[in-house]
């Protein structure tokens, strides 16, 4: 018999994978499933990106690349860092094989046994996960009674941190909730990671699906130079989920240590990739994103006149394409009903730290999702 780790018996498999497994049991039965699980862009990916990529394969460039990224890619990316306002070079960004895998690496440098990582809840799954496996302890702030917003929590941020406090979460746009922090509520976590000196991953990645607001980079405040992880990728911005690509950008000693944990476990992103990445980047793109965004605006405002509609109060955010819609308090009998009896598949809220919600995507047609809210009010879900 072989004994297994401590660190893989302190993480649960994903709690969205019963409902996936569910989802596919009913489909294989032939029933029609609207599945508003997913957290992918139903949009393929735009056509001078794949030609980038085919061209780079026909090119040659299918070998391995410096370990942290090409520098054609770094430089690009350090410029449009440096567009935020967020002070970046070349030297200081590590490109990996998607956002996740930098998070990884990330939390791993900077996380010990025992040292405290603050979550704002909601929070995206996998923060939990990997701060759990770096043997972190968690310390969360529930941000649901304040219509997820950060701004009117600061003062529960505040009460939270202390000196003990190692690193700070933020994610803005976010998953799940699609809610997009105020300047305000920024300028308080810097004032929180200045006074008690600790760090901030800025989990950016929903940072081009944003509507009617320009986000802010909190590493391009004052006082966050030093501290700040700006953590972003393609999979999102540019409907390249799959393609596997995303970077971090970081202090330049963090970098040096993360450098280390990525060129001895994925040795570098892959190749021709990397060159999509950087056409990704051109100007050349702008116009599918625009299209994608507006899409996804168009949905969430006929998403939440629907709710309105139903007398659903569902607060609706101004990025993403997420919402969290209020449920009964056990959010994961009500999660399993629905894809059971309304066959529509959504994620319990308590897999985000936001027990009595469910969480529904918009990446799906206008068409799919009046069909899921006609099914839900149908069966008695809304
Ligand atoms: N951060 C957030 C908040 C996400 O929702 C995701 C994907 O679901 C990621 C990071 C990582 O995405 P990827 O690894 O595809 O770049």
């Amino acid at each position: 018999n072989m004994e297994f780790a401590d660190r893989v018996g302190r993480v649960e498999p994903s709690a969205t994978l019963a409902i996936s497994n569910l989802s596919s049991e009913l489909e294989a039965e032939g029933i029609d499933i609207v599945d508003l699980s997913v957290g992918e862009p139903d949009f393929p990916t735009p056509q001078n990106i794949i030609e980038a990529g085919k061209d780079a394969m026909d090119a040659g460039h299918t070998g391995y690349t410096s370990s942290n990224g090409i520098l054609e890619l770094r430089e690009a990316l350090a410029e449009k860092l440096t567009d935020q306002g967020v002070d970046a070079n070349s030297d200081e960004i590590i490109v990996t094989p998607g956002g996740k895998q930098g998070l990884y690496e990330a939390i791993n440098t900077l996380i010990d046994d025992g040292d405290e990582v603050v979550l704002l809840d909601p929070a995206w799954v996998s923060y939990e996960a990997m701060v759990k496996l770096a043997g972190g302890s968690l310390n969360r702030v529930d941000l649901s009674p304040y219509g997820f917003q950060l701004e009117p929590g600061l003062d529960d941020l505040a009460e939270a941190v202390s000196d003990e406090t190692e690193l700070v979460i933020v994610n803005s746009p976010s998953n799940p909730t699609g809610a997009v922090y105020s300047d305000e509520a920024l300028e308080g976590v810097r004032d929180l990671a200045v006074e008690h000196d600790f760090a901030v991953i800025s989990d950016e990645i929903y940072e081009r699906i944003t509507y009617g607001v320009e986000p802010t980079s909190l590493g391009s405040l004052d006082g966050m130079e030093d501290r700040t992880i700006t953590l972003n990728g393609f999979s999102k911005a540019f409907s390249m989920t799959g393609w596997r690509l995303g970077y971090i950008h970081a202090p330049q000693d963090l970098i040096d240590e993360a450098s280390k944990l990525h060129s001895h476990s994925v040795s570098c992103a892959v190749n021709f990739v990397q060159h999509a990445g950087l056409e990704a980047l051109s100007e050349r793109t702008d116009d599918s994103v625009d299209e994608m965004r507006e899409a996804f605006r168009e949905r969430r405002d006929m998403l939440s006149d629907l709710f309105a509609e139903h007398d659903v109060d569902v607060p609706v955010g101004d990025g993403a394409f997420y919402m969290m819609i209020p449920v009964d308090d056990d959010d994961q009998a009500w999660c399993e009903g629905a894809i059971q009896e309304a066959h529509v598949a959504t994620v319990p809220g308590s897999a985000f730290g936001a027990p009595g919600y469910a969480r529904i995507s918009y990446a799906a047609s206008e068409e799919r999702l009046r069909e899921a809210v006609d099914r839900l009010v149908e069966h008695g879900y809304l």
